[in-house]
């Protein structure tokens, strides 16, 4: 169940927020009584509930906004209880004071807005002996183990437990608690409004992660990367599971560079069959693999792993999918797919990066004269020496006779969309640009070619395709590939678009915020 706190500074706000949360299918929501700004009247909030309810009250030191005296908050909690509401929320050092009475359930909580302290059993056990219904404790994540050591505290909890680790690492442990057993999730109304760090909003909580349907037989994968907040990837593998009616959540774990071994080694404990890879660890994962397929060797970067049996394969769909995009473009009609579309064609690559030495190695493999520019002179010297081809200075790019451009940089990437890795003047009609760039779909680089005749490949047709194909291998079965394409585009298109749009099934991008971005409390 998702349980939607709900803080707003007037009370006909809260209740009007909280029959609308309830008409929109809510099961549960959380009244942050401390949010309000008069003196409220906790009896008549609860009598005019539209649905089941948790009244909290939190004081400043526990993250929350309630500025009267404690003998005032207590009375008021009393109150709630009296009014009897469904649940009442106890700090662990006030619930011993607070006793039981009629229906209403006991959550007796703490946290901790600093870390995950080592003696989570510790304070489990506390919690529990203060007549607790559910125990809640809700911690910071310092480190992607911290949400392993709540998702298995939550697992072996005989008291039902609602355990969760805020902040942007932490924002797994949010989707993934009702897997292990958790009777809730806190979400936040809106993405804007969080009201703890790392909530996300009822609508990704349900549309997106369809949190309502994940069970403990529910099977994990997800991406890693580090920010990991602009990922689009859950959108569209989320989707696509859903579509096919597949029992499969995907998550974004944000994992910080220093902790990627420890997290795959706790990945099978999460439940983790498959994952996604993005910045910085597409290079960093392969110290980890059991089994290296030969375009994860060649392009020296892997984006999809595979858990299996104890073991980690991993795969590069970056590399096919590119290839596939810029060769399907090329190849003429009636030509064979086994065929090379781009044997002796010179291809100039705008890059040296993971993106730019995965494709570069596909395109030699495949015949191209591959020439490499980047803006660093050793790293395009030493892909060009790798792959034995030719590369050119960044300055003189646009003097290298090419039939094919593809740019391997984020130039021209939201927000810098005025930005062009070439001018419009340097492109001829007989060139088809690919631009690996996808927000937005079409970048000034595509919008010059287009403009001088080009043929033009988008980063979306990459991005697509390398999800694709990623979802073959999590699921053996085709990706709905059409889907992904619309949910995609959708999500990167600008809010006008978006909004109209709205009404159609495919949800819009998820929101996790960065840690900077969130409220102190
Ligand atoms: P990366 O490893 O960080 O490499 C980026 C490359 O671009 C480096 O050579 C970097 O040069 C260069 N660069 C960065 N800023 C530049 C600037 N302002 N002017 C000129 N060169 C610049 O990143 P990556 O993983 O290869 O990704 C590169 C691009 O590919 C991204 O924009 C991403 O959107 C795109 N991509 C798309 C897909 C898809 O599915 N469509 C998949 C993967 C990547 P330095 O070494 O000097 O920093």
């Amino acid at each position: 169940m998702i349980c939607v706190s709900i803080g707003r500074g007037r009370m006909q706000q809260m209740i009007a927020e909280h029959k609308l949360l309830v008409e929109q299918g809510a099961k549960l929501v959380e009244l942050r009584i401390d949010y309000l700004d008069r003196h409220p009247d906790v009896a008549q909030i609860v009598r005019d509930r539209p649905g089941p309810a948790i009244v909290t009250i939190r004081r400043e030191q526990d993250g929350g906004r309630f500025r009267g005296t404690e003998a005032e908050r207590l009375q008021l909690l009393r109150q709630a209880i009296v009014a009897g509401v469904e649940y009442v929320d106890l700090e662990d050092d006030v619930a011993g004071s607070i006793p039981r009475y009629g229906s209403t359930k006991r959550i007796v909580s703490v946290h901790d807005f600093r870390r995950t302290p080592a003696d989570l059993q510790v304070i489990h056990a506390r919690l529990a002996a203060l007549d607790a219904d559910i125990v809640k404790i809700a911690t910071l994540a310092q480190t992607p183990h911290d949400n392993v050591r709540m998702l298995s505290l939550i697992q072996s909890s005989p008291v039902p437990m609602a355990g969760l680790c805020m902040g942007d690492i932490g924002a797994a442990s949010r989707i993934l608690a009702g897997r292990f057993g958790s009777p809730f999730s806190y979400a936040t109304f809106s993405s804007e409004r969080q009201l703890a760090p790392g909530q996300l909003s009822f609508r990704d909580m349900r549309d997106i992660y369809r949190y309502e349907q994940i069970t403990k037989a529910t099977e994990v994968y997800g991406v890693i990367g580090d920010p990991i907040q602009h990922t689009l990837s859950p959108l569209i593998h989320n989707a696509a599971f859903a579509h096919l009616g597949l029992d499969k959540v995907y998550v974004p774990f944000r994992v910080p560079r220093p902790n990627l071994a420890e997290f795959l080694a706790d990945a099978p404990s999460m439940g983790l069959r498959g994952l996604s890879v993005t910045i910085p660890h597409k290079e960093g994962v392969l110290a980890a693999l059991s089994e290296v397929d030969p375009e994860v060797e060649g392009a020296g970067a892997a984006n999809t792993l595979i858990f299996e049996n104890g073991k980690i394969r991993g795969y590069n769909t970056d590399l096919q999918a590119a290839l596939e995009s810029l060769e399907d473009s090329l190849r003429l009609p009636g030509q064979p797919k086994e065929k090379s579309a781009v044997e002796g064609k010179t291809v100039l690559v705008m890059g040296a990066g993971g993106a730019a030495k995965a494709i570069a190695f596909g395109l030699v493999r495949r015949g191209a004269e591959v020439v490499i520019t980047s803006r660093s002179p050793e790293r395009t010297a030493a892909l060009a020496q790798r792959l034995k081809c030719r590369s050119v200075d960044w300055a003189i790019r646009a003097n290298v006779k090419c039939t094919v451009v593809v740019n391997c940089t984020p130039v021209g990437m939201h927000p810098n969309v005025n930005e062009s890795p070439l001018e419009k003047h340097q492109l001829k009609p007989a060139m088809t640009v690919f631009d690996t760039v996808y927000n937005p779909e079409s970048t000034l680089l595509l919008k010059h070619a287009r403009a001088q005749g080009c043929k033009v490949v988008t980063g979306i047709e990459m991005f697509v395709r390398q999800a694709a194909l990623q979802f073959k291998l999590f699921t053996g079965q085709e990706a709905p590939e059409e889907l992904m394409r619309e949910v995609i585009r959708r999500a990167i298109a600008p809010v006008k678009a978006t909004e109209a749009s709205a009404g159609t099934s495919a949800p819009s991008r998820p929101t996790i915020k960065a840690e900077e971005d969130l409220p102190s409390d």
